[in-house]
């Protein structure tokens, strides 16, 4: 169990979830509710893509745009990114 999510990389710890979601409706460790529920990714693409879509969300939750672009930046060496 990893305490980032492997794809996004915010810590499990302020997923209010706790998890992403399998199909079997098992929680999921690797990933938080926000990049993964139902088994499925709810962003699918490459990551930059990734990256220019968590920013817009942080900048909408009130993050200011330096901090967003900081927490994207290691997106990149995250597993689910890693082979790409
Ligand atoms: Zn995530």
């Amino acid at each position: 169990m990893s305490t980032r999510c492997e794809s996004c990389g915010m810590p499990m710890s302020k997923d209010p979830q706790g998890g992403g979601s399998n199909v079997d409706g098992t929680k999921n460790k690797l990933y938080c509710s926000f990049c993964y529920e139902n088994g499925e990714f709810s962003f699918q693409g490459n990551v930059r893509d990734f990256q220019e879509f968590c920013r817009k969300m942080m900048k909408e939750s009130g993050m200011n745009g330096f901090t967003a672009w900081l927490f994207s930046r290691g997106m990149k060496r995250l597993p689910r990114w890693k082979n790409q």
